[in-house]
C-alpha cells in the first residue's frame, strides 16, 4: 500500500513542495513531463497536477493527500480536510482599484464590477459586508481588467504587490490570507492514515526545526 500525494506540476508551489518532501527524507526523482513518480525510500506515490484540480482529486480519493494553496481549497468547495499549514506559498487575496480612485471603505464596492478568478470567495466576502456587486470571473491576467474597462475593481492574489503597482492599481482590502496546506481525503483507509501520520510527524519536525 502506498500513500498517494498530489502536488503542483509546475508553478509557484512546485519547488517548495518537492523541497518539503526532501526535507522529510523522502527521495523523489521528478523528471520533467512526468505525470507521476514513486519515492525510493517511503511508500509514497506522487502525482503532478494543476493546482486547481488537486482538491477534486483528493475529494474523489484518487489522491489521498495533496499540497495546495488554502485559497484554492476554499474556492473549489470540495470536501477535504486541511491537516497542516506548510509555511510557504504565502500570499493574500486582495481587492484593488485604480490608483486614482478615491476609496475609503468596502461600501465603495457597492454596485461595482469586480473581476476575479475567485468568484466563490469574493461572493462570500461581499455577502459578509452586505455589499452587492457584479462579479466577473476571468481566469488569468485579472490585473489588466480595470485598464481595459472590464471592471472597476479586481480581487486577485498578491504577495509583494509589484504586479498591482505596475498596472496602476492599489490594494484596498485583504479578503483572505493564504499559504500552502496539506489537505487530505475525508475517508482514508487505516493504512493510508498511518502513512499520513508518519509523514505529518516528519513535516512537523521539519517545521519546528525552522522556527
Ligand atoms: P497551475 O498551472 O497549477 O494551475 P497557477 O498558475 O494557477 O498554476 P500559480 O501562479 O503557480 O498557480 O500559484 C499557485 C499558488 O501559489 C496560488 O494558488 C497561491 O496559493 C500561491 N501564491 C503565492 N504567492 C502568489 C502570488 N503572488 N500570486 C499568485 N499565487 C501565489
Ligand atoms: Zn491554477
Amino acid at each position: 500500500m502506498k500513500l498517494k500525494i498530489a502536488i503542483q506540476k509546475s508553478g509557484r508551489l512546485h519547488d517548495d513542495s518537492i523541497k518539503l518532501l526532501k526535507e522529510c527524507g523522502i527521495d523523489i526523482n521528478n523528471g520533467v513531463n512526468k505525470l507521476k513518480t514513486e519515492a525510493a525510500n517511503f511508500p509514497l506515490e506522487v502525482f503532478f497536477l494543476r493546482d486547481d484540480d488537486i482538491p477534486q482529486y483528493i475529494e474523489d480519493g484518487v489522491a489521498d493527500i495533496g499540497i495546495v494553496g488554502e485559497n484554492v481549497v476554499l474556492e473549489k468547495q470540495k470536501q477535504v480536510n486541511i491537516v497542516q499549514k506548510l509555511g510557504f506559498g504565502k500570499c493574500r487575496l486582495s481587492m484593488a482599484v485604480e490608483k486614482s480612485v478615491d476609496y475609503t471603505s468596502v461600501k465603495d464596492l457597492q454596485n461595482k464590477r469586480i473581476a476575479t478568478s475567485y468568484p466563490v470567495i469574493v461572493e462570500e466576502f461581499l455577502q459578509q459586508h452586505g455589499i452587492k456587486a457584479e462579479i466577473h470571473e476571468i481566469s488569468g491576467s485579472v490585473e489588466i481588467a480595470p485598464g481595459i474597462g472590464l471592471a472597476d475593481a479586481i480581487c486577485d492574489l498578491v504577495s509583494s504587490g509589484s504586479t498591482l503597482f505596475m498596472n496602476g492599481l492599489k490594494e484596498v482590502e485583504t479578503v483572505l490570507k493564504s499559504e500552502a496546506v496539506l489537505a487530505a481525503c475525508h475517508n482514508l483507509q487505516p493504512e493510508q492514515q498511518l502513512l499520513l501520520d508518519k509523514l505529518l510527524f516528519r513535516i512537523q519536525a521539519v517545521r519546528k526545526a525552522k522556527n
